[in-house]
């Protein structure tokens, strides 16, 4: 069978299992197992595909129709450009999350010196390691409460070279660290924020894969901003910067819990769809 109609062919079973972008995936997974890059699949009209390179594309297609997430079929998941390992268990990280990211690289740009960064459950690692090498840090300190995060985000940490530059800590929300350090010069938090009955209205991939523990914020999705605000408080240099990913209907919410826990100057930034995703403010 020549590439283009299996292209279209895993595309249809995709399109049908109701996966959200059936084409785009199908490339993916064809592209992961001829390891060509996916922008090289239709310029050579005359690859074709093994007999057992055509069995791994339908087996790992199978599973795409089954819901299973693409990220946890083929192992990895690209962030902001960079590729990192990603395991069943621990939460798939999001493109929307590279909205915090950059808003982060933006605000740290004009620094002098090299920010010392908190990342407060860090999952596979993405956003404490995209820093560390974006900016060029020389510290960033990363903790989760899942051991198999922890152990994910390291692996990530020492593949992507910056394996002595973030220091993991396994741990709940900020208990571990001595109130009042006034340590870190920027806190980033993607919380979990879902409301815990929405949970099961999420798509499959979300709502049978990533940890409960990952999404789950209660029942008014705040829970984990309310705790964790005055802790952020207490490790935060004053002047230093807090931003944290939210949900899009959570800005007004979250802005008066920062307001109200001594921070000022906060700003709402959208995601490419529009929506408010990322509050950024400062410790008065
Ligand atoms: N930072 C990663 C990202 O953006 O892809 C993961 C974000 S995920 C939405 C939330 C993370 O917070 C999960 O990895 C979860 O294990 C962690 N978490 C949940 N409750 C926690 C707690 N009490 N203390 C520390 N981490 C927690
Ligand atoms: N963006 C995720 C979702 O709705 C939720 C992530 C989170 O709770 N931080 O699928």
């Amino acid at each position: 069978m020549d590439l283009t109609s299996l292209i279209t062919r895993c595309e249809t079973k995709l399109g049908e299992a109701g996966v959200a972008s059936p084409r785009v995936d199908a490339e993916l997974i064809i592209s992961h197992v001829l390891k060509i890059p996916r922008r090289e699949l239709y310029l050579d009209p005359h690859l074709k595909p093994g007999k057992s390179q055509v069995e791994e594309i339908e087996r790992m297609v199978d599973r795409r129709a089954r819901r299973v997430p693409l990220q946890v079929i083929v192992g990895t998941c690209e962030f902001m450009g960079i590729e990192f390992k990603i395991e069943k268990g621990v939460f798939i990280p999001r493109p929307e999350t590279e909205v915090l990211v950059e808003t982060i690289v933006e605000a740290c740009k004009p620094l002098r010196s090299s920010p010392v960064i908190l990342d407060i459950g860090t999952g596979s690692g993405v956003i404490a390691i995209s820093l560390a090498h974006l900016l060029r840090l020389s510290r960033v300190v990363a903790t989760d409460i899942s051991p198999l995060a922890v152990k994910l985000a390291r692996e990530n940490a020492i593949i992507n070279g910056v394996g002595d530059v973030v220091t993991f800590v396994i741990g709940d929300a900020l208990e571990f660290f001595k109130p009042g350090s006034e340590f870190f010069d920027v806190c980033v938090c993607n919380p979990p924020y879902v409301r815990s009955d929405e949970i099961r209205l999420l798509e499959p991939e979300v709502r049978d894969y990533d940890p409960v523990i990952a999404i789950d914020g209660g029942g008014d999705g705040l829970r984990f901003f309310d705790r964790i605000i005055p802790q952020i408080a207490s490790v935060l240099k004053r002047g230093g910067l807090v931003a944290f990913e939210i949900g899009f209907d959570q800005a007004q919410e979250v802005k008066m819990m920062l307001e109200e826990g001594g921070f000022g100057e906060v700003s709402v930034i959208k995601d490419l769809a529009g929506r408010n995703r990322v509050l950024m403010g400062k410790r008065l």
